[in-house]
């Protein structure tokens, strides 16, 4: 899957499956489980896997096939695999690559379910994780074992908002030989690529940013055609393959990414500069404000600050719960990146299974609200943020 040299968003375009006889300008869906052969030899040679060629959607499909190119491109990886969710995806990835009596060392900012997956599924095949803090990447190198094997992370944190230096972790992995994979989920491959700064394996959730429009589940894992290998031959043996529609649905979304985005992290720099400035807000988080401990490595690795603003109210938790009542224009959900601008208490949704202690070690206090920012016009955003503060 060479990369021709073109800008991302020609080939968020251009990057299409061949046309059939039927000379269709958009892509059509090949809702089909599986596809015939010529003849004894073709199928014999193609089960052999001495020609590419699509069998059975369980393995690849056109639909899957033309995403996987375009991610590929976008992320600058040389192959990958379309799952039907983002999970899907972190689960085979890791199950493909890890052995039993494996470790695997991970930013302790995860996403929720990566989290379980990590702390109460894989310790069933004695695969053990140790956890490092987002905000300091000094102790990494300390958790490191024999039996290490992976190096996991994500950044931004969900919901916190912390980033994490690429560059740093990238020559910690490369020194210790590790597979470190990044969860790219709130940057999409737009605002930042992980690979660039030495990352093999880069996640999606296809649901968040990448569809935007909040219509399907999806994940990818793109990255290193040696390591992908392995991860392709778990994945299509345990069947988490991506359906051709929603493949589909995602290949046409990206088309639209780079000008969605844009317009995402220009309203959400907006709200957070405006809440910045409210004598109700306690704090804000959002990498691309100064204030942001870490904007110089925001600046660094990111092309803009994404769709995520994270602040707490004055007065805690009761407040947060007031302001949370009186929303009326923002969706109260626990989906992000969306057209539809959503707000969330992580407190007592996302997180609620975590104690105040865990919580806290994450990031999450207990008045602490994340929102998603999304397309509608910005005075329109800030005058029900407003109203609700008010
Ligand atoms: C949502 C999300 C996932 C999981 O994706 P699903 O499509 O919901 O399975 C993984 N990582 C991050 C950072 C996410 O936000």
């Amino acid at each position: 899957m060479s990369n021709k040299g073109k800008k991302f968003e020609t080939e968020a375009i251009r990057t299409q499956m061949e046309r059939s006889q039927n000379l269709e300008h958009s892509s059509p869906i090949y809702m089909t489980s599986s596809f015939v052969f010529e003849d004894a030899e073709d199928m014999r040679a193609s089960f052999a896997e001495e020609k590419q060629r699509n069998i059975y959607s369980r393995y690849s499909n056109p639909n899957s096939n033309e995403l996987i190119e375009k991610v590929c491109k976008m992320e600058g990886a040389e192959n990958g695999f379309a799952y039907a969710s983002g999970m899907a995806a972190v689960f085979s990835t890791l199950a493909a690559l890890l052995d039993a009596g494996d470790h695997v060392i991970s930013s302790k900012s995860i996403f929720g379910s990566t989290h379980t997956l990590f702390t109460q599924f894989f310790p069933k095949w004695n695969i053990g994780t140790s956890y490092f803090d987002a905000n300091d990447l000094s102790t990494i190198e300390g958790l490191i074992q024999p039996n290490t094997k992976i190096l996991y992370a994500e950044t931004p944190t969900n919901p916190g908002v912390d980033v994490l230096d690429l560059e740093v972790l990238g020559k910690i992995a490369k020194k210790h030989n590790l597979i470190f994979i990044v969860d790219n989920c709130f940057a999409t491959p737009y605002l930042q690529q992980p690979i660039k700064f030495g990352a093999d394996l880069v996640i999606h959730s296809g649901t968040k940013l990448m569809d935007g429009q909040g219509r399907v589940l999806a994940g990818i894992t793109v990255g290193s055609g040696d390591l992908m290998d392995k991860v392709y031959r778990f994945s299509r043996i345990t069947g988490p393959a991506l359906s051709p529609f929603n493949a589909w649905v995602l290949s046409r979304s990206l088309e639209t990414l780079a000008i969605r985005v844009d317009r995402h992290c220009e309203n959400a720099l907006k709200l957070a500069t405006y809440l910045e400035s409210h004598d109700k807000i306690e704090w804000v988080k959002y990498p691309f404000l100064k204030s942001h401990p870490k904007h110089e490595i925001a600046k660094k690795q990111m092309k803009a600050g994404g769709c995520v603003v994270a602040f707490q109210v004055k007065g805690g938790l009761e407040a947060g719960r007031e302001f949370f009542d009186s929303i009326q224009l923002l969706s109260l959900s626990a989906n992000l990146g969306d057209a539809r601008s959503i707000v969330t208490h992580p407190a007592s949704t996302t997180h609620s299974k975590l104690t105040t202690e865990e919580r806290e070690a994450v990031g999450i206090s207990n008045g602490m609200v994340r929102v998603s920012v999304g397309l509608e016009h910005i005075d329109d955003i800030i005058a029900d943020i407003k109203q609700a503060l008010g």
